[in-house]
């Protein structure tokens, strides 16, 4: 069974998790001002002075699909967010699950496309339990009849660029729009693979060509976005018939970058904040069934674009990760306020 509840899927679901409290936040005394009461809400206690400098704490409730606390783990957080959406693209659908948040919020750590070193490693994330699930249903006889097969791509979007991660020292690709507005990521690597350890074995390559030669916590990685994509093709279909993509989106703290002395990190966080926008207003404009897409806003919604077109028949999914600690508090707010915009019509 796909579907966890046995209920009818949502179009468009927003959820939030919290990561725990990291051993330096600990031992920095940093407060853990987040609360989950229930599984679809949250409060954010935020310490704030009066003018007279006497302190308060303001409660920011919110409400979402659903609200993980640091106890739940990548599998509870899979079955209600990307797992009810797999059965969208044996459907002939487009199915998207985004992790969003800022930079050391959790958000490949939820994907898995984490390495420690161990093929292994990756097994735990959203990606590979995506594949998993996807591997269970195409074996069934009724697509093994019709001769379906799976692919995976991997692919980052850094700036306006795009980058192939399954091939060695990811090559820059070309995205063309045809006539009928379809956008082709030229070359793209479509990798046939039979079995969830073909595909820990992609995830682990893209991984490493993801992040490597970075050397600090405020790495190119954290400043791209990651695509993973899971393709079901039909032998006398022309492209995949349905597919799944997983976006590990770049870092959405970007208020410092607009004062940055560098030029390019000014461009790249004027680049980060315009896609995160576009991101924004194509689910909302999916969430409307609206004609008018504005998918050229951005690389990231153009080459998405099959997720945000084909009506009731796309399903979309955004995990908003947040941090616990009170030093982290105005990006956690920008975050929930972002999610909890998507979905408001
Ligand atoms: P992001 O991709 O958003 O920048 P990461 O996924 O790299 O953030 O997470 C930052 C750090 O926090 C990593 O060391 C990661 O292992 C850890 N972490 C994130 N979420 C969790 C969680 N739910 N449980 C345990 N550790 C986590
Ligand atoms: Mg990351």
């Amino acid at each position: 069974c796909l579907d966890p509840n046995g209920a009818t899927v949502q179009q468009i679901s927003v959820c939030v998790r919290k990561r725990p409290m990291s051993r330096k936040e600990e031992n920095s005394k940093n407060l853990d001002i987040i609360t989950v009461p229930s599984a679809d809400s949250l409060i954010v206690h935020e310490l704030r002075l009066k003018v007279d400098l006497t302190k308060f704490l303001e409660h920011h409730k919110f409400r979402f699909d659903y609200t993980f606390d640091e106890e739940c783990s990548n599998a509870l957080v899979y079955n209600h967010t990307a797992r009810p959406l797999i059965k969208t693209m044996f459907e002939g659908g487009n199915a998207t699950c985004f992790a969003y948040g800022q930079t050391g919020s959790g958000k490949t750590h939820t994907m898995g496309g984490e390495f420690f070193g161990k093929v292994q490693d990756c097994g735990t994330g959203i990606y590979a339990m995506a594949a998993r699930d996807v591997f269970e249903e195409v074996s069934r006889p009724e697509y093994q009849k019709m001769g379906a097969k799976i692919t995976c791509s991997f692919f980052e979007i850094y700036g306006t660029k795009v980058f192939d991660l399954l091939l060695p020292n990811k090559p820059m690709l070309r995205v063309l729009e045809d006539a009928r507005q379809q956008v082709v990521v030229v070359g793209l690597t479509e990798m046939p693979v039979t079995k969830v350890e073909d595909v820990l074995r992609l995830i682990e390559h893209g991984s490493k060509e993801r992040t490597s030669g970075q050397t600090s916590a405020n790495a190119k990685s954290s400043r791209s976005h990651a695509v993973f994509q899971i393709a079901l093709h039909m032998p006398d279909s022309w492209g995949p018939y349905g597919k799944c993509s997983f976006v590990d989106l770049a870092g959405n703290e970007r208020g410092a970058d607009t004062q940055s002395a560098d030029r390019q990190t000014r461009i790249e966080g004027a680049d980060i904040n315009k896609s995160l926008l576009a991101l924004k207003e194509c689910i909302r404009a999916l969430s409307r069934q609206s004609s008018h897409l504005p998918f050229r806003g951005s690389k990231l919604t153009q080459v998405l674009r099959d997720s945000f077109v084909g009506g009731k028949k796309n399903k979309t999914c955004m995990i908003a990760m947040i941090s616990p600690s009170m030093s982290c508090v105005e990006n956690t707010l920008n975050t929930l306020r972002y999610a909890d915009r998507v979905k408001e019509l």
